[in-house]
Protein backbone atom coordinates (compact mmCIF):
# COMPACT_ATOMS: atom_id res chain seq x y z
CA UNK A 1 0.00 0.00 0.00
CA UNK A 2 1.38 3.72 -0.63
CA UNK A 3 2.12 5.28 2.67
CA UNK A 4 1.05 8.97 1.73
CA UNK A 5 -0.79 10.42 -0.80
CA UNK A 6 0.31 13.56 -2.77
CA UNK A 7 -0.43 16.81 -1.66
CA UNK A 8 0.66 19.91 -3.10
CA UNK A 9 4.01 21.92 -2.68
CA UNK A 10 6.05 24.33 -4.85
CA UNK A 11 9.96 24.52 -3.06
CA UNK A 12 12.05 21.57 -4.66
CA UNK A 13 15.74 23.08 -4.06
CA UNK A 14 17.31 19.24 -3.49
CA UNK A 15 20.09 19.59 -1.05
CA UNK A 16 23.52 21.02 -1.66
CA UNK A 17 26.61 19.64 -0.17
CA UNK A 18 30.37 20.94 -0.82
CA UNK A 19 32.46 17.91 -1.10
CA UNK A 20 35.97 19.67 0.66
CA UNK A 21 33.33 20.13 3.79
CA UNK A 22 33.39 15.64 3.64
CA UNK A 23 36.05 13.45 4.15
CA UNK A 24 36.81 10.70 2.41
CA UNK A 25 38.06 7.45 4.93
CA UNK A 26 39.89 6.07 2.50
CA UNK A 27 43.82 6.99 3.92
CA UNK A 28 45.76 9.22 1.34
CA UNK A 29 47.16 6.99 -1.94
CA UNK A 30 50.52 6.20 -2.94
CA UNK A 31 51.74 8.25 -5.55
CA UNK A 32 50.58 7.25 -8.70
CA UNK A 33 53.48 6.79 -10.71
CA UNK A 34 54.48 4.12 -7.99
CA UNK A 35 51.06 2.19 -8.10
CA UNK A 36 50.74 1.89 -11.55
CA UNK A 37 53.36 1.12 -14.53
CA UNK A 38 53.55 4.48 -16.59
CA UNK A 39 56.36 6.48 -17.42
CA UNK A 40 57.14 9.65 -17.18
CA UNK A 41 57.01 11.88 -20.61
CA UNK A 42 59.58 13.58 -22.00
CA UNK A 43 58.84 16.63 -20.06
CA UNK A 44 60.69 19.47 -18.68
CA UNK A 45 60.77 19.98 -14.95
CA UNK A 46 59.75 23.25 -13.67
CA UNK A 47 62.99 25.80 -12.64
CA UNK A 48 63.01 29.20 -11.19
CA UNK A 49 62.37 30.78 -14.32
CA UNK A 50 59.55 28.92 -15.16
CA UNK A 51 57.76 29.89 -11.36
CA UNK A 52 58.91 34.08 -11.76
CA UNK A 53 57.27 33.86 -15.39
CA UNK A 54 53.35 33.12 -13.60
CA UNK A 55 54.46 34.70 -10.58
CA UNK A 56 55.13 37.87 -12.79
CA UNK A 57 52.18 36.98 -14.67
CA UNK A 58 49.52 36.66 -11.90
CA UNK A 59 51.12 37.70 -8.79
CA UNK A 60 52.30 35.39 -6.26
CA UNK A 61 49.12 34.54 -4.20
CA UNK A 62 48.00 33.25 -7.43
CA UNK A 63 50.58 30.68 -7.87
CA UNK A 64 50.33 28.33 -4.72
CA UNK A 65 53.70 26.23 -3.89
CA UNK A 66 53.61 25.56 -0.54
CA UNK A 67 53.40 21.95 0.18
CA UNK A 68 50.31 21.88 2.33
CA UNK A 69 48.02 24.11 -0.08
CA UNK A 70 49.28 21.34 -2.97
CA UNK A 71 48.00 18.44 -1.11
CA UNK A 72 44.54 18.91 -2.23
CA UNK A 73 44.72 19.88 -5.55
CA UNK A 74 47.11 16.75 -5.72
CA UNK A 75 44.72 13.92 -4.94
CA UNK A 76 41.08 13.36 -6.25
CA UNK A 77 37.76 12.99 -4.40
CA UNK A 78 37.43 9.10 -3.83
CA UNK A 79 41.24 9.21 -3.12
CA UNK A 80 42.13 6.84 -5.68
CA UNK A 81 45.11 8.47 -7.51
CA UNK A 82 47.87 11.02 -6.45
CA UNK A 83 49.78 13.27 -8.26
CA UNK A 84 53.59 15.44 -7.40
CA UNK A 85 52.37 18.76 -8.59
CA UNK A 86 54.83 21.27 -7.60
CA UNK A 87 52.75 24.27 -8.86
CA UNK A 88 48.73 25.31 -9.34
CA UNK A 89 47.98 28.39 -10.93
CA UNK A 90 44.97 30.46 -10.38
CA UNK A 91 44.08 32.37 -14.09
CA UNK A 92 41.46 34.75 -13.69
CA UNK A 93 41.02 35.58 -17.72
CA UNK A 94 41.30 33.75 -20.84
CA UNK A 95 44.32 35.93 -22.05
CA UNK A 96 45.83 35.02 -19.02
CA UNK A 97 44.81 31.11 -19.95
CA UNK A 98 46.75 31.76 -22.99
CA UNK A 99 49.70 33.01 -22.28
CA UNK A 100 49.89 30.48 -19.81
CA UNK A 101 49.53 27.47 -22.25
CA UNK A 102 51.54 29.64 -25.01
CA UNK A 103 54.73 29.31 -22.30
CA UNK A 104 53.64 26.08 -21.23
CA UNK A 105 54.26 24.56 -24.77
CA UNK A 106 57.31 26.58 -25.80
CA UNK A 107 58.91 25.38 -22.80
CA UNK A 108 57.86 21.92 -23.23
CA UNK A 109 56.00 22.02 -19.54
CA UNK A 110 53.08 19.42 -18.67
CA UNK A 111 50.01 21.26 -17.74
CA UNK A 112 46.89 19.49 -16.09
CA UNK A 113 43.42 21.28 -16.02
CA UNK A 114 41.31 21.08 -13.20
CA UNK A 115 37.76 22.16 -12.61
CA UNK A 116 36.58 21.40 -8.77
CA UNK A 117 38.33 18.03 -9.01
CA UNK A 118 35.68 15.76 -8.00
CA UNK A 119 36.84 13.56 -10.69
CA UNK A 120 36.42 9.91 -10.63
CA UNK A 121 38.20 8.49 -13.31
CA UNK A 122 41.76 10.24 -12.23
CA UNK A 123 42.29 12.69 -15.02
CA UNK A 124 41.80 16.05 -12.79
CA UNK A 125 44.92 15.47 -10.93
CA UNK A 126 48.98 15.28 -12.21
CA UNK A 127 50.08 11.89 -12.89
CA UNK A 128 53.82 12.69 -12.36
CA UNK A 129 54.50 16.80 -11.42
CA UNK A 130 52.39 18.40 -14.39
CA UNK A 131 51.42 21.73 -13.42
CA UNK A 132 47.80 22.24 -11.98
CA UNK A 133 46.24 24.83 -14.45
CA UNK A 134 42.57 25.60 -11.96
CA UNK A 135 39.50 27.32 -12.82
CA UNK A 136 38.87 28.17 -9.26
CA UNK A 137 38.97 31.85 -9.98
CA UNK A 138 37.38 31.95 -13.34
CA UNK A 139 33.96 31.92 -12.18
CA UNK A 140 31.95 35.16 -13.46
CA UNK A 141 28.34 34.41 -14.87
CA UNK A 142 28.71 36.88 -18.53
CA UNK A 143 25.21 36.77 -19.50
CA UNK A 144 21.77 35.30 -19.12
CA UNK A 145 19.42 35.73 -22.41
CA UNK A 146 16.11 35.66 -20.21
CA UNK A 147 13.90 35.06 -23.75
CA UNK A 148 16.23 31.85 -24.98
CA UNK A 149 17.51 30.70 -21.51
CA UNK A 150 21.01 30.62 -22.94
CA UNK A 151 23.31 31.57 -19.80
CA UNK A 152 26.80 32.40 -20.89
CA UNK A 153 29.72 31.42 -18.07
CA UNK A 154 33.06 31.13 -17.32
CA UNK A 155 34.74 27.74 -16.79
CA UNK A 156 35.29 27.85 -13.22
CA UNK A 157 31.69 28.97 -12.15
CA UNK A 158 29.87 25.98 -9.46
CA UNK A 159 27.25 24.33 -10.82
CA UNK A 160 24.87 24.90 -7.90
CA UNK A 161 25.33 28.63 -8.16
CA UNK A 162 25.12 28.68 -11.53
CA UNK A 163 21.71 26.75 -11.03
CA UNK A 164 20.64 28.86 -7.91
CA UNK A 165 21.29 32.25 -10.30
CA UNK A 166 19.00 30.86 -13.30
CA UNK A 167 16.72 30.15 -10.57
CA UNK A 168 15.75 33.22 -10.00
CA UNK A 169 14.74 33.70 -13.79
CA UNK A 170 12.72 30.69 -13.91
CA UNK A 171 15.62 28.01 -15.25
CA UNK A 172 17.51 25.36 -14.21
CA UNK A 173 20.56 23.94 -15.37
CA UNK A 174 20.07 21.19 -17.87
CA UNK A 175 22.40 18.95 -15.42
CA UNK A 176 22.44 17.64 -12.09
CA UNK A 177 24.92 15.62 -9.99
CA UNK A 178 26.00 15.11 -6.67
CA UNK A 179 28.82 16.88 -6.90
CA UNK A 180 27.27 20.30 -8.27
CA UNK A 181 28.29 22.02 -4.73
CA UNK A 182 31.94 21.51 -5.95
CA UNK A 183 32.16 20.62 -9.51
CA UNK A 184 32.84 23.37 -11.92
CA UNK A 185 31.07 23.86 -15.45
CA UNK A 186 34.18 23.49 -17.32
CA UNK A 187 35.13 20.57 -15.61
CA UNK A 188 31.53 19.46 -16.63
CA UNK A 189 31.54 19.90 -20.48
CA UNK A 190 35.47 18.20 -20.34
CA UNK A 191 34.15 14.68 -18.82
CA UNK A 192 30.81 15.45 -20.85
CA UNK A 193 29.34 14.61 -17.07
CA UNK A 194 25.63 13.07 -17.41
CA UNK A 195 23.74 13.39 -14.13
CA UNK A 196 19.70 13.13 -12.54
CA UNK A 197 18.78 15.02 -15.62
CA UNK A 198 20.15 13.71 -18.47
CA UNK A 199 16.57 11.24 -19.10
CA UNK A 200 14.76 14.54 -19.26
CA UNK A 201 16.99 17.48 -21.06
CA UNK A 202 19.91 15.26 -22.73
CA UNK A 203 23.42 15.12 -22.90
CA UNK A 204 25.51 18.25 -23.01
CA UNK A 205 26.30 18.01 -26.50
CA UNK A 206 22.70 18.78 -27.17
CA UNK A 207 23.10 21.42 -24.59
CA UNK A 208 26.19 23.45 -24.53
CA UNK A 209 25.49 25.94 -27.41
CA UNK A 210 29.04 26.83 -27.57
CA UNK A 211 32.47 26.93 -25.85
CA UNK A 212 35.71 29.27 -25.99
CA UNK A 213 38.82 27.26 -25.12
CA UNK A 214 42.48 27.78 -25.27
CA UNK A 215 44.44 25.33 -27.44
CA UNK A 216 47.72 23.90 -26.14
CA UNK A 217 49.73 26.39 -28.12
CA UNK A 218 48.05 29.33 -26.37
CA UNK A 219 45.42 30.43 -29.74
CA UNK A 220 42.20 31.09 -28.00
CA UNK A 221 39.27 28.81 -30.06
CA UNK A 222 36.11 31.25 -30.10
CA UNK A 223 33.26 28.63 -30.75
CA UNK A 224 31.31 30.70 -28.10
CA UNK A 225 27.75 30.50 -30.49
CA UNK A 226 24.94 31.10 -28.36
CA UNK A 227 22.21 30.41 -31.48
CA UNK A 228 20.26 26.90 -30.46
CA UNK A 229 20.71 26.37 -34.56
CA UNK A 230 23.41 27.17 -36.29
CA UNK A 231 24.62 24.70 -38.99
CA UNK A 232 28.01 26.22 -40.54
CA UNK A 233 30.76 24.45 -40.60
CA UNK A 234 32.42 21.86 -38.52
CA UNK A 235 30.58 21.52 -35.19
CA UNK A 236 33.91 22.09 -33.28
CA UNK A 237 32.84 23.16 -29.60
CA UNK A 238 31.89 19.07 -29.55
CA UNK A 239 35.37 18.33 -29.92
CA UNK A 240 36.02 19.75 -26.50
CA UNK A 241 33.18 18.07 -24.90
CA UNK A 242 34.46 15.01 -23.09
CA UNK A 243 37.71 15.58 -24.24
CA UNK A 244 38.95 15.59 -20.24
CA UNK A 245 41.31 18.49 -20.89
CA UNK A 246 43.65 16.90 -23.40
CA UNK A 247 42.66 19.24 -26.80
CA UNK A 248 42.21 22.29 -25.17
CA UNK A 249 41.56 24.35 -22.07
CA UNK A 250 37.72 25.60 -21.79
CA UNK A 251 37.34 28.73 -20.82
CA UNK A 252 34.14 30.10 -21.28
CA UNK A 253 30.49 27.85 -21.63
CA UNK A 254 27.12 28.66 -23.37
CA UNK A 255 24.48 26.60 -21.98
CA UNK A 256 20.66 26.21 -22.79
CA UNK A 257 19.00 26.28 -19.75
CA UNK A 258 15.13 24.80 -19.67
CA UNK A 259 12.54 26.56 -17.50
CA UNK A 260 11.21 24.98 -14.35
CA UNK A 261 8.69 23.01 -14.21
CA UNK A 262 5.51 24.02 -11.92
CA UNK A 263 4.58 20.90 -10.70
CA UNK A 264 7.14 18.04 -9.61
CA UNK A 265 6.20 15.10 -7.59
CA UNK A 266 8.86 12.01 -6.47
CA UNK A 267 7.56 8.22 -5.84
CA UNK A 268 9.61 5.88 -4.16
CA UNK A 269 8.95 2.40 -5.11
CA UNK A 270 10.19 -1.10 -3.41
CA UNK A 271 10.60 -4.14 -5.34
CA UNK A 272 10.92 -8.23 -5.33
CA UNK A 273 13.25 -8.16 -8.14
CA UNK A 274 14.98 -6.77 -10.93
CA UNK A 275 12.41 -8.18 -13.66
CA UNK A 276 9.68 -6.38 -11.49
CA UNK A 277 12.14 -3.12 -12.06
CA UNK A 278 11.92 -2.99 -16.14
CA UNK A 279 8.73 -4.02 -16.13
CA UNK A 280 7.55 -0.69 -13.55
CA UNK A 281 10.21 1.10 -15.69
CA UNK A 282 8.26 0.19 -19.00
CA UNK A 283 5.29 1.08 -17.53
CA UNK A 284 5.82 4.70 -16.12
CA UNK A 285 7.75 5.38 -19.71
CA UNK A 286 4.21 4.28 -20.84
CA UNK A 287 1.60 5.78 -18.28
CA UNK A 288 3.85 9.01 -17.62
CA UNK A 289 5.28 9.58 -20.81
CA UNK A 290 6.28 13.51 -21.28
CA UNK A 291 6.75 14.12 -17.62
CA UNK A 292 9.11 11.36 -16.08
CA UNK A 293 11.81 13.11 -15.79
CA UNK A 294 13.99 10.81 -13.41
CA UNK A 295 14.38 6.94 -13.32
CA UNK A 296 17.02 5.87 -10.43
CA UNK A 297 17.94 2.50 -9.33
CA UNK A 298 19.18 0.93 -5.72
CA UNK A 299 19.99 -2.72 -4.61
CA UNK A 300 19.52 -3.63 -1.14
CA UNK A 301 23.74 -3.25 -0.14
CA UNK A 302 23.63 0.19 -1.53
CA UNK A 303 20.33 0.98 0.76
CA UNK A 304 22.44 -0.76 3.83
CA UNK A 305 25.42 1.78 2.90
CA UNK A 306 23.45 4.95 3.43
CA UNK A 307 21.77 3.65 6.55
CA UNK A 308 25.35 2.50 7.97
CA UNK A 309 26.94 5.48 7.28
CA UNK A 310 25.06 8.19 7.09
CA UNK A 311 21.83 6.99 9.16
CA UNK A 312 19.62 7.74 5.91
CA UNK A 313 16.57 5.31 6.14
CA UNK A 314 14.25 3.56 3.38
CA UNK A 315 11.19 5.58 4.08
CA UNK A 316 9.30 2.03 3.11
CA UNK A 317 11.21 -0.54 4.84
CA UNK A 318 13.39 -2.91 3.39
CA UNK A 319 13.26 -4.47 -0.27
CA UNK A 320 15.34 -6.18 -3.03
CA UNK A 321 15.13 -3.60 -4.85
CA UNK A 322 14.11 0.24 -5.21
CA UNK A 323 13.10 2.50 -7.63
CA UNK A 324 13.02 6.43 -7.71
CA UNK A 325 10.90 8.16 -10.32
CA UNK A 326 10.37 11.97 -10.33
CA UNK A 327 7.62 13.91 -12.46
CA UNK A 328 8.18 17.37 -13.92
CA UNK A 329 5.12 18.85 -15.85
CA UNK A 330 3.12 22.16 -16.15
CA UNK A 331 0.06 20.89 -14.69
CA UNK A 332 -0.43 19.83 -11.35
CA UNK A 333 -3.48 18.15 -11.28
CA UNK A 334 -2.88 16.04 -14.87
CA UNK A 335 0.45 15.17 -13.41
CA UNK A 336 -1.18 14.00 -9.89
CA UNK A 337 -3.84 12.22 -11.58
CA UNK A 338 -1.14 10.56 -14.23
CA UNK A 339 1.20 9.18 -10.97
CA UNK A 340 -1.94 7.97 -9.48
CA UNK A 341 -3.28 5.98 -12.07
CA UNK A 342 0.89 4.82 -12.56
CA UNK A 343 1.32 3.60 -9.07
CA UNK A 344 -2.31 1.93 -8.68
CA UNK A 345 -1.51 -0.14 -12.14
CA UNK A 346 1.81 -1.35 -10.75
CA UNK A 347 0.07 -2.34 -7.38
CA UNK A 348 -2.28 -3.87 -8.78
CA UNK A 349 0.24 -6.10 -11.33
CA UNK A 350 2.33 -6.91 -8.00
CA UNK A 351 5.19 -5.33 -9.85
CA UNK A 352 5.34 -3.07 -6.50
CA UNK A 353 5.48 -3.71 -3.20
CA UNK A 354 4.90 -0.68 -1.15
CA UNK A 355 5.99 2.78 -2.04
CA UNK A 356 5.44 6.25 -1.49
CA UNK A 357 4.67 9.74 -3.54
CA UNK A 358 5.49 13.27 -2.69
CA UNK A 359 5.22 16.58 -3.55
CA UNK A 360 6.25 18.04 -0.09
CA UNK A 361 9.75 19.54 -0.54
CA UNK A 362 11.26 18.25 2.95
CA UNK A 363 10.14 14.45 2.16
CA UNK A 364 11.48 15.16 -1.61
CA UNK A 365 14.85 16.10 -0.25
CA UNK A 366 14.96 13.61 2.37
CA UNK A 367 14.11 10.81 -0.26
CA UNK A 368 16.49 12.20 -2.90
CA UNK A 369 19.71 12.41 -0.27
CA UNK A 370 19.44 8.23 -0.11
CA UNK A 371 20.11 8.69 -3.52
CA UNK A 372 22.71 11.50 -4.07
CA UNK A 373 24.45 10.91 -0.84
CA UNK A 374 25.32 7.61 -1.95
CA UNK A 375 29.01 8.18 -3.16
CA UNK A 376 29.69 9.88 0.18
CA UNK A 377 28.35 6.93 2.17
CA UNK A 378 30.51 4.50 0.00
CA UNK A 379 33.16 6.59 0.64
CA UNK A 380 33.11 6.20 4.46
CA UNK A 381 32.88 2.09 3.33
CA UNK A 382 36.51 0.97 3.18
CA UNK A 383 38.18 1.07 -0.64
CA UNK A 384 35.86 1.47 -2.66
CA UNK A 385 36.38 0.00 -6.93
CA UNK A 386 33.93 2.26 -8.41
CA UNK A 387 32.73 1.14 -12.42
CA UNK A 388 30.58 3.37 -14.82
CA UNK A 389 28.96 1.65 -16.91
CA UNK A 390 26.62 1.57 -19.93
CA UNK A 391 24.44 -1.88 -20.17
CA UNK A 392 21.22 -2.89 -22.29
CA UNK A 393 18.79 -2.88 -19.48
CA UNK A 394 17.86 -6.86 -19.93
CA UNK A 395 21.88 -7.02 -18.82
CA UNK A 396 22.31 -4.25 -16.30
CA UNK A 397 21.65 -5.81 -13.00
CA UNK A 398 23.32 -9.42 -14.47
CA UNK A 399 26.45 -7.97 -14.14
CA UNK A 400 26.31 -6.94 -10.45
CA UNK A 401 25.27 -10.73 -9.59
CA UNK A 402 28.26 -12.35 -11.38
CA UNK A 403 30.81 -9.59 -10.38
CA UNK A 404 29.06 -10.79 -6.43
CA UNK A 405 30.21 -14.34 -7.37
CA UNK A 406 33.40 -13.60 -9.49
CA UNK A 407 34.74 -11.65 -6.21
CA UNK A 408 33.40 -13.85 -3.31
CA UNK A 409 34.06 -12.67 0.02
CA UNK A 410 37.16 -10.77 -0.72
CA UNK A 411 35.41 -7.99 -0.87
CA UNK A 412 32.59 -6.05 2.23
CA UNK A 413 29.99 -5.75 -0.59
CA UNK A 414 29.07 -5.22 -4.36
CA UNK A 415 26.37 -3.35 -5.25
CA UNK A 416 24.69 -1.37 -8.01
CA UNK A 417 22.95 1.46 -8.35
CA UNK A 418 22.69 4.36 -11.02
CA UNK A 419 20.70 6.09 -14.26
CA UNK A 420 18.35 3.12 -14.89
CA UNK A 421 16.92 5.51 -17.04
CA UNK A 422 19.68 5.79 -19.20
CA UNK A 423 20.72 2.64 -19.27
CA UNK A 424 24.03 3.95 -16.61
CA UNK A 425 24.78 1.45 -13.37
CA UNK A 426 27.33 2.51 -10.93
CA UNK A 427 28.51 -0.60 -10.25
CA UNK A 428 30.83 -1.05 -6.67
CA UNK A 429 33.05 -3.02 -4.82
CA UNK A 430 34.34 -1.82 -1.64
CA UNK A 431 37.42 -3.84 0.19
CA UNK A 432 39.36 -3.10 3.50
CA UNK A 433 42.09 -1.30 1.59
CA UNK A 434 43.53 -1.42 -2.46
CA UNK A 435 45.23 -3.78 -3.88
CA UNK A 436 46.55 -3.42 -7.34
CA UNK A 437 46.11 -6.89 -7.59
CA UNK A 438 42.34 -7.04 -6.60
CA UNK A 439 41.62 -3.50 -9.09
CA UNK A 440 43.57 -5.90 -12.20
CA UNK A 441 41.29 -9.30 -10.97
CA UNK A 442 37.72 -6.98 -10.87
CA UNK A 443 38.96 -5.01 -14.18
CA UNK A 444 39.89 -7.54 -16.52
CA UNK A 445 36.54 -9.15 -15.26
CA UNK A 446 34.02 -5.99 -15.76
CA UNK A 447 35.64 -4.59 -19.23
CA UNK A 448 35.71 -8.48 -20.69
CA UNK A 449 32.24 -8.75 -19.51
CA UNK A 450 31.01 -5.53 -20.52
CA UNK A 451 32.84 -5.82 -24.31
CA UNK A 452 31.20 -9.06 -24.72
CA UNK A 453 27.76 -7.67 -23.67
CA UNK A 454 28.16 -3.93 -25.99
CA UNK A 455 27.97 -2.25 -23.20
CA UNK A 456 30.53 0.66 -22.61
CA UNK A 457 33.28 0.82 -19.79
CA UNK A 458 32.28 4.69 -19.02
CA UNK A 459 28.41 5.86 -19.36
CA UNK A 460 29.47 9.34 -17.45
CA UNK A 461 32.41 9.65 -16.19
CA UNK A 462 35.35 9.75 -18.87
CA UNK A 463 38.34 7.52 -19.59
CA UNK A 464 40.55 9.52 -17.79
CA UNK A 465 43.82 8.06 -16.39
CA UNK A 466 42.22 4.42 -14.56
CA UNK A 467 40.40 3.49 -17.83
CA UNK A 468 43.11 4.71 -19.99
CA UNK A 469 44.83 1.37 -20.88
CA UNK A 470 41.24 -0.35 -21.82
CA UNK A 471 40.30 1.94 -24.62
CA UNK A 472 41.67 -0.46 -27.05
CA UNK A 473 39.71 -3.28 -25.65
CA UNK A 474 36.51 -1.14 -26.22
CA UNK A 475 37.03 0.74 -29.36
CA UNK A 476 37.54 0.22 -32.55
CA UNK A 477 41.75 0.72 -33.81
CA UNK A 478 39.93 3.09 -36.39
CA UNK A 479 38.36 5.02 -33.62
CA UNK A 480 41.31 5.30 -31.75
CA UNK A 481 43.90 6.46 -34.49
CA UNK A 482 41.70 9.30 -35.60
CA UNK A 483 41.77 10.26 -31.37
CA UNK A 484 45.35 10.09 -31.64
CA UNK A 485 45.68 12.12 -35.19
CA UNK A 486 43.09 15.21 -33.14
CA UNK A 487 45.60 14.77 -30.75
CA UNK A 488 48.54 15.07 -32.37
CA UNK A 489 47.22 18.26 -34.31
CA UNK A 490 46.07 20.38 -31.77
CA UNK A 491 48.44 19.65 -29.18
CA UNK A 492 51.39 18.51 -30.92
CA UNK A 493 54.10 18.21 -27.85
CA UNK A 494 51.35 16.72 -26.00
CA UNK A 495 50.83 19.35 -22.84
CA UNK A 496 47.83 18.94 -22.30
CA UNK A 497 47.06 16.10 -19.56
CA UNK A 498 49.08 13.37 -20.85
CA UNK A 499 48.81 10.03 -19.71
CA UNK A 500 44.69 10.52 -19.56
CA UNK A 501 42.05 9.11 -22.36
CA UNK A 502 44.69 7.85 -24.93
CA UNK A 503 46.37 4.33 -23.98
CA UNK A 504 49.43 5.22 -22.00
C1 LIG B 1 29.71 12.69 -5.07
C2 LIG B 1 29.92 12.70 -6.53
C3 LIG B 1 28.83 12.55 -7.37
C4 LIG B 1 29.01 12.56 -8.76
N1 LIG B 1 27.92 12.38 -9.58
C5 LIG B 1 28.09 12.39 -10.91
C6 LIG B 1 26.98 12.17 -11.79
O1 LIG B 1 25.86 11.96 -11.37
N2 LIG B 1 27.21 12.22 -13.12
C7 LIG B 1 28.46 12.46 -13.64
O2 LIG B 1 28.60 12.52 -14.85
N3 LIG B 1 29.52 12.63 -12.83
C8 LIG B 1 29.38 12.60 -11.50
N4 LIG B 1 30.47 12.77 -10.68
C9 LIG B 1 31.80 12.97 -11.27
C10 LIG B 1 32.24 14.44 -11.39
O3 LIG B 1 31.57 15.26 -10.46
C11 LIG B 1 32.03 14.94 -12.82
O4 LIG B 1 32.87 14.25 -13.70
C12 LIG B 1 32.24 16.45 -12.99
O5 LIG B 1 31.79 16.82 -14.26
C13 LIG B 1 33.70 16.89 -12.82
O6 LIG B 1 33.74 18.30 -12.75
P1 LIG B 1 34.93 19.04 -11.99
O7 LIG B 1 34.77 20.50 -12.13
O8 LIG B 1 35.08 18.53 -10.63
O9 LIG B 1 36.16 18.60 -12.91
P2 LIG B 1 37.55 18.01 -12.45
O10 LIG B 1 37.33 16.81 -11.63
O11 LIG B 1 38.41 19.05 -11.89
O12 LIG B 1 38.15 17.58 -13.88
C14 LIG B 1 37.53 16.59 -14.65
C15 LIG B 1 38.24 16.49 -16.01
O13 LIG B 1 38.01 17.68 -16.76
C16 LIG B 1 39.25 18.35 -17.03
N5 LIG B 1 38.98 19.78 -16.86
C17 LIG B 1 38.47 20.42 -15.78
N6 LIG B 1 38.29 21.71 -16.06
C18 LIG B 1 38.69 21.90 -17.35
C19 LIG B 1 38.76 23.01 -18.22
N7 LIG B 1 38.35 24.23 -17.84
N8 LIG B 1 39.21 22.82 -19.47
C20 LIG B 1 39.63 21.61 -19.90
N9 LIG B 1 39.61 20.52 -19.11
C21 LIG B 1 39.13 20.67 -17.86
C22 LIG B 1 40.25 17.77 -16.04
O14 LIG B 1 41.56 17.82 -16.55
C23 LIG B 1 39.74 16.35 -15.94
O15 LIG B 1 40.16 15.64 -17.06
C24 LIG B 1 30.31 12.73 -9.30
C25 LIG B 1 31.41 12.89 -8.44
C26 LIG B 1 31.23 12.87 -7.08
C27 LIG B 1 32.44 13.04 -6.19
Amino acid sequence: MLKSAINCVKLHSKICVNLQSIRCLQLTPDYTQNSYKVTRGNYNLLKDRHVDFFQSLLGKERVLMDENDLERYNVDWYKQVRGKGQIVIKPKTTDEVSKILAFCNDNRLAVCPQGGNTCVSGASVPVFDEIILCTDLMNEIIHLDENSGVLVCQAGCILQNLNNYVSEKNLLLPLDLGSKGSCHIGGNVSTNAGGLRLLRYGSLHGNVLGIEAVKADGEVIDCLNTLKKDNTGYHLHHLFIGSEGTLGFVTKVAIQCPTQSKAISLAFLGLNSYEDVIKTFLQAKLELGEILSAVEVLDTPSMELVNEHLKLNSPIGNHNFYLLLETKGSNEEHDQDKLNKFLELVLNKKLVVDGTATTEPTKYNAIWSIRERLPEAFALDGYVYNYDLTLALEDYYKLVSELRDHVGDRSHRVFGFGHLGDGNLHLQVSAIDFSNEFKDYIDSFVYKRVKELNGSISAEHGVGFLKAPYLNLVKHKSSVSLMRSLKNLMDPNGILNPYKVLPY
